[in-house]
């Protein structure tokens, strides 16, 4: 059985403006849990490694992944979940939930605190059902701003999914794609019906996990830098790299001719546009533009 029974009990309102549309089915969270890990829980071991969890909600993800790691860090804004959460977590000793909204958290203070065990500090990962109003902003805040994840795991609507997990060139390419790009790979797990929410959302969603490059594969000045010329190149559709290049206003490259030469030079063509660029030929673009 899920803990809806525990919303009605607390007589709780789903809060629309929360992205609220939880999980009725334990099942889904199971897989949830077990794609984040492929350690088998079989034998009553877990994982030696902490999970931050973006909105418990009542706490059906929580359980399952407390059940498969040492410890299990949720962040909720919603003040009125928290005695919900009190009861529905209430067997588990390994779990801490902080009232907090999320992109308020300043997370290396936090986690630095929730790593420490027995004198050792655990892995850390993210695995969220995450409230749809703020995917993006909570997926690049989570990556922008705290550099030891292993893995980020999020259940986000199927189109979102598409985009994270696009291939170069292809239609669902697009900022996100190439930033995700600069700190891992991103690959769809599987699918999640609309029909397993409570309300039931208008479309269906996808897990997507996304696997952290260990050792980083680009230093944080390449970071910095291929991101604003991502940010530029995607912010206006169907013009070429060139012309959306120029909001750069890089005084080297302060007329389209230099910058059609340099992309010339680089990709052979000076009408490429942004959703051609792999995330390397991004970081290779933007050690030239600001060199
Ligand atoms: N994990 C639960 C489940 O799968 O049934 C709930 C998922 S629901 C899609 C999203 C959750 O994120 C809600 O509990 C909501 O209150 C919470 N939430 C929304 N915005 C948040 C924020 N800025 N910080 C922390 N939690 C947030």
């Amino acid at each position: 059985m899920s803990d809806n029974y525990l919303l009605e009990k607390h007589n709780f309102k789903m809060q629309k403006k929360y992205g609220q549309n939880f999980l009725t089915d334990v099942r889904i969270p199971a897989r949830i849990a077990e794609g984040c890990t492929d350690f088998d829980v079989s034998d009553g071991k877990r994982a030696e490694s902490l999970i931050l969890e973006v909105g418990p909600g009542a706490g059906i993800l929580t359980k399952e992944l407390a059940k498969r790691f040492s410890k299990v860090l949720a962040v909720e804004i919603d003040t009125e979940l928290i005695p919900i959460l009190e009861e529905s977590l209430a067997g588990y000793n390994n779990i801490t939930v902080v009232n907090r909204d999320v992109m308020q958290v300043e997370l290396a203070p936090l986690l630095a605190e929730y790593r420490q065990q027995d004198g050792k500090t655990l892995p850390v990962s993210v695995c969220a059902n995450l409230p749809y109003y703020i995917t993006t902003p909570v997926l690049m805040k989570l990556l922008e701003e705290y550099g030891e994840f292993s893995f980020i795991t999020v259940m986000v609507q199927k189109e979102v999914a598409r985009r994270l997990c696009a291939k170069q060139g292809s239609d669902d390419y697009g900022a996100i794609t190439a930033a995700i790009g600069l700190y891992g790979k991103a690959v769809k797990l599987f699918d999640v019906s609309a029909g397993n929410f409570n309300p039931k959302p208008k479309v269906d969603s996808s897990v997507v996990k996304i696997s952290i490059y260990e050792p980083a594969r680009y230093s944080k000045d390449q970071i910095e830098k291929a991101s604003k010329v991502i940010k530029a190149a995607f912010s206006m559709r169907r013009k070429t790299l060139v012309n959306t290049l120029m909001s750069l206003c890089i005084p080297s490259f302060d007329t389209k001719e230099k910058l059609g030469d340099l992309v010339e030079s680089l990709f052979g063509n000076r009408n490429v546009r942004g959703e051609e660029l792999s995330t390397d030929q991004f970081v290779v673009l933007a050690e030239k533009l600001y060199f």
